[in-house]
């Protein structure tokens, strides 16, 4: 069975922008994966410590087969092969790759909380989805739309798309 995921890419370090490109390249090729689409990416004020370089976010849309789990272990292997190292709460990053939506599950244990706990209240994660689906709804019913216009603004920048060769 295929489920819609929505994949939410984050990075401050070591060219974000292109950490970000090759990302979404290796999520395209995932195992049993289909990517639907990818969103613009956005330079964003890091949230918590401000001693810290602006981020680059963006999302992707995958169809998978797929459990939650096992796409939270393919998320973490890249961000692995990404020299991502777990420091400070909230601090820099290379790559932070979270699962913000699959489909209409709901899932609350110790490695996954999806719909991803933060979404709510960040612009950087609710922009990019609106850009790859206005009409996404959480499995409660609320949508993306409706949390974005009520999100606090943490100054969102729409990078240019990248020059290809
Ligand atoms: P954060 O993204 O909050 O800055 P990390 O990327 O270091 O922090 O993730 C910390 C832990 O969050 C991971 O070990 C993972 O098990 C857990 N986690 C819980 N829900 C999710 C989710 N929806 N997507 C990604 N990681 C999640
Ligand atoms: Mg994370």
């Amino acid at each position: 069975m295929q489920t819609d995921a929505y994949i939410g890419l984050g990075s401050n370090l070591k060219e974000p922008a292109a950490q970000l490109a090759k990302a979404v390249a290796e999520l395209a090729v995932l195992p049993q994966t289909t990517l639907i689409a990818q969103s613009p990416f956005y330079a964003s004020r890091p949230v918590g410590p401000q001693d810290q370089p602006d981020f680059v976010n963006g999302a992707v849309w995958l169809s998978t087969e797929l459990t939650p789990h096992t796409l939270l272990d393919q998320l973490q292997s890249i961000e692995q092969a990404h020299g991502r190292k777990r420091h400070r709460h909230w601090g820099p990053r290379t790559l932070d790759l979270d699962l913000l939506v699959f489909g209409n599950q709901t899932l609350d244990d110790e490695r996954l909380t999806i719909p991803h706990r933060e979404l709510p209240y960040r612009d950087f994660v609710l922009q990019p989805l609106l850009d790859l689906n206005p009409d996404l709804t959480l499995p409660d019913g609320v949508a993306i739309a409706s949390l974005r216009s009520q999100c606090p603004d943490n100054q969102l920048r729409r990078l240019p798309p990248p020059d290809y060769p």
